[in-house]
């Protein structure tokens, strides 16, 4: 557990039991009366065949914890709530999740319903999420608000302006000032009064990786010029009471609450100049930025760790509110968060199965290669030293770095001798003093690349962790069982993609390579990747025609397995990837059958009976390798 930091990054939902296997406390690991789960159990239940009781699902497998989804939201409540109570805030906090974040029906559906007690709503960024997410609330709390932001056309606000004629808490947020128009247009043809807000533009700048969009030059929001041009229009047109909320976002994974201070400080101040030019203001929505500690370090010079929690968070925001509200002299706005990662990441995590591994006998040709050609160095010296180096390029070209060491040693005893009998120059002795350190340090680089093997695993990182190929984000990895066993071996994992970029070789703890056991005979060896539950299923494409994972939703229960698995699917078929592509399975399935009973006679081996019940098969089978089960 210590050499993965799983308790830095995964408290309080994941640990490790006595048995060594990956445990997973949905409730929090604070939550008396509830066991663990152990997550070796599930990916058993989920992949034996149906005749062992199992589920029959393939690998990858992604295991979602509906609990934990329901503990980040009440968390995330609980410590706003705490905030606002202690300070004594006068106004409520009411989020709204992001469904960029992850779009699934039922993530998106659970947080509408877990929330509904507390008014918790969505944010929708397109046209498409506006009608996901006005269909959920449906079911949702009343008062939920429903934020539109993103860039609009006249179909995506008359859908804004529809949902607040079905009684949806919707609220129309600027991000040009072009939209001001629309919208205005719009709700006079449709006789809808519509509640307004607009994205800022501070000036306040996030100057980590997901904050290039921040700050005076950031893409989105509106400058201060804007926002006075557009409370003016308002007001002529009389319709300032339209305005009631004021949005801004400074970027993902905000590092510090010095920052978020800073940020939501200034915002706090437009929101009481709109205040003081008589905009109906109610809301304050600070965006998202919540940020999540993959590597467990709590540390905010890194983008992937951040230096505080939830508590701190809310503090910070609440505080900073407050006290500029307070100094105005401005009634204190409803607070609204839209964060996304800080709600999903947790809730999923994806197994699969490394199927093989191999040493990485290339590097060390390579780093010792290096040693030819450097005859220049022994200029001056004695033919027996010049036998020496031959010898020893002949073993680097061989990769045997142990007599590489001895022939430099020789050689260098060898010139020592002769500097001290005086017939070697100091010039001479520095040549070879050289070529001896860079013996040492490519045959350290060659042992070290011929201790890292190449783990094979049956998953594609541009469909399942698509941020660590495109903008390097690292995610916690490791074995989800054996943990009870110390790691012998230290691996990468390539994909089962045709694509150099297709492997895993950065990792939490900022090494190159992970520490893994060996894969024994006939033994499955599963890996977990942790965290993941933000963004990385909708940006996940089908390179190379992989789907994405079968999905298992387990919630915690009574039973022996302390488990229960609550919904099943597989993942995408060879046909359905097919399909995306506009393949037409069925045409081609025609096609080939066609084509196997033109070509194969009746009285040969193969028939074209077996092989059109082969095909079928292959179309409705899973992209991924189907690899032989055996004893865990
Ligand atoms: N709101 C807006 C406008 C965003 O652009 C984003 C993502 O970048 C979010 C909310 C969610 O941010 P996070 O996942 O960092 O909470």
């Amino acid at each position: 557990a210590e050499l993965y930091n799983i308790n830095g990054w995964g408290a309080p939902y994941f640990t490790v039991n006595s048995s060594g296997n990956v445990a997973v406390c949905p409730h929090s690991s604070a939550t008396l009366g509830h066991q663990e789960i152990d997550l070796l159990k599930i990916v058993k239940k989920a992949t034996d065949s149906i005749s062992c009781g199992g589920l029959g699902l393939q690998l990858p497998l992604m295991v979602r914890f509906p609990d934990i989804l329901k503990n980040r939201l009440e968390s995330l409540q609980s410590a706003f709530d705490y905030a606002i109570q202690s300070g004594g805030y006068s106004s409520h906090y009411q989020g709204v999740f992001p469904v960029k974040c992850n779009q699934d029906r039922f993530i998106v559906e659970d947080i509408v319903k877990f929330g509904s007690s507390f008014r918790f709503g969505l944010e929708a960024g397109s046209k498409p999420e506006l009608l996901l997410a006005m269909s959920c609330l449906c079911k949702g709390s009343a008062e939920g608000l429903l934020v539109c932001n993103g860039f609009k056309d006249a179909e995506y606000i008359s859908l804004a302006l529809v949902a607040r004629k079905l009684a949806l808490n919707t609220v129309i947020v600027l991000e040009q000032e072009e939209e001001l128009d629309m919208i205005i247009d719009l709700s006079k043809k449709l006789c809808i009064r519509p509640v307004i807000g607009f994205r800022a533009k501070l000036r306040t700048k996030h100057s980590g990786h997901f904050g290039s969009t921040s700050g005076e030059k950031g893409k989105f929001g509106l400058t201060t010029a804007q926002i006075v041009r557009v409370v003016k229009k308002l007001q002529i047109l009389g319709m300032l009471d339209c305005l009631q909320l004021l949005h801004f976002h400074i970027g993902s994974m905000i590092p510090s609450t010095s920052l978020l201070a800073d940020g939501v400080s200034e915002a706090a101040q437009i929101y009481c100049e709109l205040v003081r030019m008589g905009a109906n203001m109610r809301v304050i929505d600070i965006g998202g930025g919540l940020g999540i500690d993959y590597n467990g370090s709590k540390s905010s010079d890194s983008d992937v760790s951040v230096g505080y929690g939830l508590e701190e968070y809310a503090a910070a925001v609440v505080e900073a509110v407050q006290r500029v509200c307070d100094k105005r002299s401005v009634k204190h706005p409803v607070i609204c968060s839209e964060s996304g990662r800080a709600i999903v990441s947790h809730q999923s995590v994806l197994v699969f199965e490394a199927f093989g591994c191999n040493s990485s006998t290339a590097a060390t040709t390579n780093a010792l290669s290096s040693l030819l050609g450097l005859q220049y160095l022994l200029e001056g010296l004695s033919e027996g030293v010049h036998a020496d180096y031959r010898n020893l390029c002949a073993t680097a070209i061989r990769g045997e770095h142990d007599a590489c060491l001895l022939y430099i040693e020789e050689m260098k005893k060898r010139c020592l001798d002769e500097f001290k009998e005086g017939s070697l120059g100091m010039e001479e002795l520095a040549g070879i003093d050289g070529l001896y350190d860079v013996v040492r340090k490519a045959v350290a680089t060659a042992e070290e690349s011929e201790s890292v093997r190449t783990y094979h695993v049956n998953m594609s990182v541009f469909t399942s962790i698509p941020d660590f190929w495109g903008i390097q984000q690292v995610f916690p990895i490791l074995p989800i069982h054996r943990l009870d066993e110390k790691p012998t071996v230290k691996g990468v994992l390539s994909d089962l993609t045709c694509d150099s970029d297709g492997k895993v070789d950065r990792f939490i703890n900022g090494e190159s390579s992970l520490p893994l056991h060996e894969i024994g005979d006939g033994h499955k060896y599963y890996l977990g990747m942790f965290l993941g539950g933000a963004y990385q299923e909708a940006l996940g494409g089908l390179h190379n025609l992989f789907g994405g994972p079968s999905v298992v939703r387990v919630s915690q229960s009574d039973g022996p397995q302390g488990f229960a698995v609550t919904s099943a699917e597989s993942g995408p078929s060879c046909g359905d990837v097919l399909r995306a592509m506009q393949h037409q399975p069925e045409l081609m399935f025609e096609t080939l059958k066609h084509r196997a009973f033109e070509h194969l006679r009746e009285d040969s081996l193969l028939t074209a009976e077996a092989v059109t019940s082969g095909l079928a098969h292959s179309f409705n089978n899973t992209p991924y390798l189907v690899v032989a089960s055996s004893q865990s």
